[in-house]
């Protein structure tokens, strides 16, 4: 038996188990040794009936002396109560709940060992347990003192109908009979670190030693456990750096800065640039130059202007005679994006072509003609552009504006579609490092880290519910003073029917109730793409002076002259949600404001608002929203490209992170022999990829 065993073969697990557990994604004994504990009790302290004080955690072997099924119960619980002795002058009696199936294997005189809580029953005065684990003991177990008890017993999550203790069991036997276990891990960093090897870690993790300190099991630390979430990030990262610098050994496109390009990058600037957006061109120029493809991440806060430093960037290419795609997650930010465009490059006399799904098949068709003979120099386009048989004459930089939806896989598809185009991704919502190393740990990245001059902070107040009559004088006055307001409900999924109803009542009863002097409109996801866009455009003349709209509006959309946003049922967005809708304001000369409207919140629900209120750092109310949600919710679990890990946790173990990140890197640049480099390659492909569902090597 080795790790690629399948699960069905491995002792304990039947043909129903396996399917189980099959359907939880444990396929080989390999899974199931990764199916690690998630917490651990010290169950080591076993005592004689007569030695154990009230309040204590403590195992005891003990006979059973007499049961007790009370025949007629207040409610029914089922309760079934044992008296317990060991010899000694004291008695145990024990109670459990819903307990009745414990009457077969507890008779008088059996033997056992329990687990629990010792409690003094003053009425009966006598020493008593409620609920312990309980185990039936053997013969041949006795010496043992068994498996759940007496012992530092590992705490599995149970899965489906497979319970932590069936968990255990199987564990227990599976680590007996060890299977096969090859430690891929090169040796010297194994030594050098002092990690166990792969075998002890494994063994151990699931079955401490005695004597194992359990403050350090629990909190992860063990040197088996660092050793096994160390192999996973080491493993993820290992094969980030193989993917990146397989990337770089591509031959790529050598862009050309001359004089010329750099006049015209300059004659295409409606404004000065920042220090930040200056750096930042720098290192997208320096990549564009090398004659491998670019793999670059842009990250900067909202508003800081990526939209103008992506341009500079597509202008490099297009004076180089190559064309630009620029790909958004959304239509309206791909409509967004065009007028943007457009108005940037109308000086240097660029024609910008716009490509989305909802134009009609003969539009499509003249513009996919256009591509493929290289007559339109930039193309902006939401995923349609990669979905569909596009071809380009001479693609030279796709740039993805991604807000986290496009994953890996459509990335590499679009890189597809050229030679091997240099791609820039950027992202409007600051990613925590973590993630960021796990999600695009594959991409160099640059950071905006400054705010285009001039802006003033926008002001964030938080109001109930109660308020909200208050909120809504607020916005008319805002309105009767020239500016224009967002009124945000929260459709998060632009699926849900339910929310979509209430956010369009909402819209009848504003217009038709409380301001019935104001222009409002109303903006969803589900409108059709020319009524969307007609909405805007109404918007963004002033004919509409009060949007309800949805998170559609989430990133791209700029209208200067907008300064107040109001976000009804806050508490059910995310921070970083709110903190991009809230980016839609404080565009314009003007004091901009945002009002949080919740419904009663929680403990959690306070700290969340507190840090929108408090905070206008990205970064900080990134982090604090990862903290508070955790990384799936954080991301959008499945189209985040964020690997379900098995044993490491982004939140808990980032500097395990950080070593294998940089364990990794290195051992890609400089593997020990190329024959380890190989053993690697394929170690990662066959292990680790299908795992994470990451298109990680080719
Ligand atoms: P992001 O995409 O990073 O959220 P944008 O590119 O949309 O930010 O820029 C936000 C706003 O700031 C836009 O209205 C843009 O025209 C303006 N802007 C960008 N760079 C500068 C700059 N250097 N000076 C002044 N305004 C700028
Ligand atoms: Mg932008």
């Amino acid at each position: 038996m080795d790790l690629d065993t399948p699960v069905n073969y491995v002792k304990g697990v039947g043909p129903q188990r396996a399917e189980l557990l099959q359907a939880k994604g444990v396929e080989t004994a390999g899974d199931l040794l990764f199916y690690t504990p998630f917490r651990y009790e010290d169950r080591t302290n076993v005592k004689p009936l007569d030695g154990l004080a009230p309040g204590e955690m403590a195992t005891v072997i003990a006979e059973v002396h007499s049961v007790h099924q009370p025949r007629f119960q207040r409610r029914n619980l089922g309760l079934f109560e044992a008296v317990f002795t060991d010899g000694s002058r004291r008695r145990l009696a024990v109670k459990w709940f819903h307990g009745q199936y414990l009457a077969k294997a507890l008779a008088p005189g059996v033997r056992v060992s329990l687990y629990g809580k010792v409690e003094f029953d003053t009425y009966r005065g006598e020493l008593s347990m409620t609920h312990p684990e309980v185990e039936v003991l053997r013969e041949e177990e006795e010496e043992e003192a068994g498996l759940h008890t007496g012992r530092i017993v590992p705490v599995y999550e149970a899965a489906s109908k497979i319970s932590g203790r069936m968990f255990r069991n199987i564990l227990k036997r599976l680590t007996d009979a060890m299977p096969r276990v090859d430690d891929p891990l090169p040796e010297e960093i194994r030594q050098r670190l002092k990690l166990p090897d792969l075998r002890t870690a494994i063994r151990e993790v699931h079955f401490p030693a005695a004597g194992t300190d359990i403050r350090l099991l629990n909190a992860f630390r063990s040197p088996s456990q660092f050793r096994m979430i160390f192999d996973e990030f080491f493993w993820l990262e290992v094969g980030m750096g193989l993917r990146r610098s397989q990337a770089k050994a591509e031959p790529g496109i050598a862009f050309e800065l001359g004089d010329r390009v750099r006049e015209k990058v300059k004659a295409m600037l409606p404004f000065k640039p920042t220090a930040a957006q200056k750096r930042v061109l720098g290192e997208i120029a320096a990549d564009m130059k090398e004659p491998r493809p670019m793999n670059r991440l842009l990250q900067g806060d909202v508003g800081s202007g990526k939209t103008l430093v992506a341009a500079q960037a597509a202008v490099i290419a297009i004076e180089n005679g190559y064309q630009v795609a620029l790909l958004a997650p959304t239509e309206i930010l791909a409509t967004q994006h065009y007028i943007t465009l457009k108005k940037l490059f109308a000086p240097i006399g660029y024609v910008v072509t716009p490509l989305v799904g909802s134009m009609t098949k003969k539009e499509k068709e003249g513009i996919k003609k256009l591509l493929a003979a290289g007559l339109s120099p930039i193309v902006v386009g939401t995923h349609a552009l990669i979905e569909e048989d596009v071809a380009f004459e001479k693609l030279g930089l796709a740039i993805i504006d991604e807000q986290h939806r496009f994953g890996v896989l459509q990335r590499r598809a679009l890189a597809q579609k050229g030679v091997t185009p240099d791609v820039l991704v950027m992202t409007a919502t600051p990613i925590p490092r973590t993630l960021a190393l796990t999600v695009y740990g594959d991409l160099d990245t640059s950071l905006i880290d400054e705010l285009p001059p001039g802006r003033k902070p926008i002001k964030t107040i938080h109001k109930t519910a109660l308020e909200v009559e208050q909120v809504y004088s607020f916005v008319k006055r805002e309105v009767d003073g020239g500016r224009q307001a967002y009124i945000v409900y929260p459709v998060i999924e632009e699926t849900e029917t339910k929310d979509l109803k209430a956010a369009v009542l909402a819209y009848e009863e504003l217009s038709r109730d409380v301001f019935p002097t104001l222009k409002v409109g109303l903006l969803h996801g589900r409108l059709k793409a020319d009524e969307k866009e007609g909405v805007m455009d109404a918007f963004k003349r002033g004919e509409v002076q009060v949007l309800v709209t949805t998170t559609v509006i989430e990133v791209g959309v700029d209208v200067p002259n907008a300064s107040v946003m109001v976000i009804e049922h806050a508490e059910r967005f995310g921070l970083a949600q709110i903190h991009q809708l809230r980016g839609r304001v404080g565009r314009g000369a003007a004091q901009s404001y945002c009002v949080l409207v919740t419904e009663k919140l929680g403990e959690t629900g306070r700290e969340r608002i507190r840090t929108l209120v408090e905070s206008s750092d990205g970064f900080h109310i990134a982090e604090m929203d990862l903290k508070l949600r955790g990384p799936g919710e954080f991301l959008g679990t499945r189209q985040s490209g964020l690997p379900a890990f098995r044993i490491g946790n982004l939140l808990r173990d980032q500097e395990v992170l950080e070593l294998a990140r940089s364990e990794a890197v290195g051992f890609v640049q400089h593997p020990p022999s190329e024959r380890s480099l190989e053993g690697a390659l394929a170690y990662v492909r066959d292990h680790w990829q299908r795992k994470y569902g990451l298109a990680l090597v080719g």
